[in-house]
C-alpha cells in the first residue's frame, strides 16, 4: 500500500506535523483544521475502515488517542473536542487509512454536528434495532 498517502507519511516519505508516535500508532496535525490542535491519529499498519482493522491495533488506537486527547486539552487549555471517524465513501472517508480525528471545540465557535431527525413510529424504531440485533 505504498501510494497510501497516510502510509507514506508514517514511512517519512511525505512531511506531516508529527505528535505522537508510538509502536504501533502515529498522530499528526490535520493541515486543514476545524481548530487548531486538530489532530489526526492512525495505525501503522494499514487497514481502510474500522470492519478491517483487527481489534490489538483499534485498541492501540483508542489508548493513544485518549492520551493525545488529554495532552491537547491541557497543553492548549481546550475545554471539549469531539472524535470523529469518517467511515467509507458513503460516509465522508476521503484518505483510505483509518483515522481518528480530534478535533478541539471552542464555545460559540460555530461548529454544527450531524442534523437529527425522528422515526416515524416506535415501531418503525423497533424493526430498525430488530434488524441491528439479528446479526449481533
Ligand atoms: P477524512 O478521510 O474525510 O476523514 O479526512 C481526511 C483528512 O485528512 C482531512 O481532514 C484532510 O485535511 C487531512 N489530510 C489529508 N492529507 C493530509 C496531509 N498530507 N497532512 C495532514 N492532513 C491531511
Ligand atoms: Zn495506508
Amino acid at each position: 500500500m505504498s501510494e497510501c498517502i497516510f502510509c507514506r507519511i508514517i514511512k517519512g516519505e511525505i512531511p506531516c506535523t508529527k505528535v505522537y508516535e508510538d509502536n504501533n500508532t502515529f498522530a499528526f496535525l490535520d493541515l486543514n483544521p476545524v481548530n487548531k490542535g486538530h489532530t489526526l491519529v492512525v495505525p501503522k499498519k494499514h487497514s481502510e475502515t474500522i470492519l478491517d482493522t483487527d481489534e490489538k491495533t483499534l485498541k492501540d488506537l483508542m489508548i493513544a488517542t485518549k492520551k493525545i486527547s488529554k495532552a491537547i486539552m491541557n497543553s492548549l487549555k481546550i475545554k471539549g473536542f469531539n472524535i470523529g471517524i469518517n467511515q467509507f465513501e458513503e460516509g465522508g472517508q476521503v484518505v483510505p487509512h483509518l483515522h481518528i480525528h480530534i478535533m478541539p471545540r471552542i464555545k460559540n465557535d460555530g461548529i454544527k454536528l450531524w442534523p437529527q431527525r425522528k422515526y416515524e413510529s416506535k415501531e418503525e424504531m423497533e424493526e430498525i434495532a430488530k434488524k441491528i440485533k439479528s446479526l449481533l
